[in-house]
């Protein structure tokens, strides 16, 4: 079958998530849906309410708040941090490394470094090789801290956005704020700019806004790499998990385990030709990249919560083997997902953006890593990338008002998006979005009339843009 160019934009609201159910449970949620339309907890009202607490929203939370907004920053898990806390994606990759994602990332090395001395250097421009990896739930004691340091965010865990506050004009959606979920009811929360971070996009197809899913082709854009037909494909996910020697002398049986890459604290591969090096550096807590396993439809919660019992199931062997060996074992608490929506905004970023370097004029972020499709062979020449930046008008969607976008889910190609998609770059988006709404609460002007040279100065006095300047220190 093939998919044409139109076939994946997709309007939302039209067979959002709930292609794969039967016509009778869908008119069961549009009956609830219509009977819990009052809310019964009291309005809240922000400057900014930012949705969703990982790579992308932590950092523009912070931001928005450090410029003077009043901000609320829901997250649906109990506790923030995203990938890295929830799906034990531990492991950073890409950079530059600056801002908010540079501070956290010093905590974590100073702080929660495993069985070791901590790093001095912690890689720049993310292609140094320079790695580190820290617990799940040492990401998140950081980011508390960082939160509660700052007096304008109000952090609300536990709370699934599940509808937006919208009205229209013209041909525009002028995005007012969310709904939580509380209790089985409703609690709306007002802004004036909302910035969805959910790493799915699901706070923009709310909304209305039209977004990008799948495989495109690769003329679509114009692009080098990619497939010559349309099929609509994702990237596999995931369920990562870390394991730790509870047996003295125990060594990682990585000869024997069928499919697990890892990688020990102190950024060292592990394979099985390293068994001596194993035994001589004792951190003994490994992070593995575990089961991989396609999920059809990752906007479709059900189909993703199946991928992860099939990826759990796929584990069983391993995870024997490991016991046996003498070790004991962490599955995260969620499949990682690498790929769902990718918004629909006012420029779309493309392979060639990125294989060029090209740094618009409008940038709001630097960036740099290759292109990492997974499921994908990309020739190894056209993979590398040099450092490029991030427009501003890919964090405006299209046709709407008052929405602003963070992290992996930007307008972007599925080939550039697989470069954008590691933590610091989602990081540096989300500092540049919190700034941007701050400027536009301040201003009165609406997200998309804010002064870009006002912005990018911000940005800079902030680090932001001192990833790729040759000052010869470490970052
Ligand atoms: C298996 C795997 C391996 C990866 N490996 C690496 C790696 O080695 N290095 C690297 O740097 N990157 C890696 N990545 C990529 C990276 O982790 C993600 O792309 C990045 O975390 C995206 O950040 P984000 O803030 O956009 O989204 P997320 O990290 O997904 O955060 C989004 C947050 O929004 C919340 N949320 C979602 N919906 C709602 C809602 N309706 N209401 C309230 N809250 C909501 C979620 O709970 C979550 O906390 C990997 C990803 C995966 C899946």
């Amino acid at each position: 079958m093939s998919f044409s160019r139109r076939s994946f934009l997709i309007k939302a609201g039209a067979g959002l998530a709930f292609g794969a159910l039967s016509p009778a449970i869908l008119s069961a949620q549009d009956t609830k849906k219509a009977k819990s339309i009052i809310s019964t907890h009291p309005k809240l009202q922000c400057d900014v309410v930012v949705v969703g607490a990982g790579p992308g929203g932590v950092p523009a939370a912070l931001a928005a708040a450090r410029n003077g907004s009043k901000v609320i920053l829901v997250e649906e898990d109990n506790m923030p941090g995203g990938a890295p806390v929830d799906m034990y994606v531990t492991y950073i990759c890409g950079g530059p490394r600056v801002g908010a994602f540079q501070r956290m990332v010093k905590k974590l090395n100073d702080f929660h470094t495993i069985g070791g001395e901590a790093c001095d250097t912690f890689g720049n421009a993310g292609q140094d090789g320079k790695n580190h990896w820290w617990m799940p739930g040492d990401y998140a004691q950081v980011i508390y801290q960082a939160i509660a340091a700052e007096k304008n965010i109000t952090l609300l865990c536990g709370a699934p956005v599940v509808d937006t506050i919208v009205t229209h004009k013209g041909n525009r959606n002028i995005v007012q704020g969310v709904r939580i979920m509380r209790n089985g009811e409703l609690q709306d929360i007002e802004a004036s700019v909302t910035i969805d971070a959910t790493g799915t996009g699901i706070v923009a197809a709310m909304a209305g806004c039209e977004y990008m899913f799948g495989s495109e082709a690769k003329s679509d854009f114009n692009e080098e790499i990619g497939i010559e037909v349309a099929d609509g494909k994702i990237q596999p996910c995931t369920l990562m998990f870390i394991t730790q020697r509870i047996k003295r002398h125990a060594v990682l049986p990585v000869d024997k385990m069928k499919g697990s890459s890892g990688v020990e604290d102190q950024y060292d591969w592990v394979r099985a030709a390293d068994k001596e090096a194993m035994i001589k550096r004792d951190a003994g807590i490994y992070l593995h990249w575990g089961k991989t396993v396609y999920c059809k439809d990752t906007r479709d919660s059900l189909l993703v919560a199946e991928a992860q019992r099939k990826a759990l199931e796929g584990l069983e062997e391993n995870m024997q083997i490991l016991h046996e060996a003498g070790y004991a074992t962490h599955i995260a608490p969620k499949i990682g997902v690498r790929e769902v929506r990718r918004i629909k905004g006012e420029y779309v970023l493309t392979q060639r953006d990125l294989s060029n370097g090209v740094q618009h004029d409008d940038k709001i972020a630097d960036a740099s890593y290759y292109f990492d499709v997974w499921g994908m062979k990309i020739d190894e020449k056209l993979k590398r990338v040099p450092p490029y930046g991030i427009p501003y008008r890919s964090l405006i969607p299209v046709n709407t008002e008052g929405l602003l976008l963070a992290g992996r889910i930007i307008s972007a190609t599925r080939i550039a998006h697989s470069s954008l998609r590691v933590q610091p770059i989602c990081s540096n988006i989300g500092e540049a979005a919190g700034t941007a709404a701050a400027l536009s609460v301040m201003y009165k002007t609406g997200v998309r009339s804010i002064d870009i040279k006002e912005l990018q100065a911000n940005l800079n006095a902030n680090g932001l843009f001192n990833g790729f300047r040759k000052t010869g220190s470490k970052s």
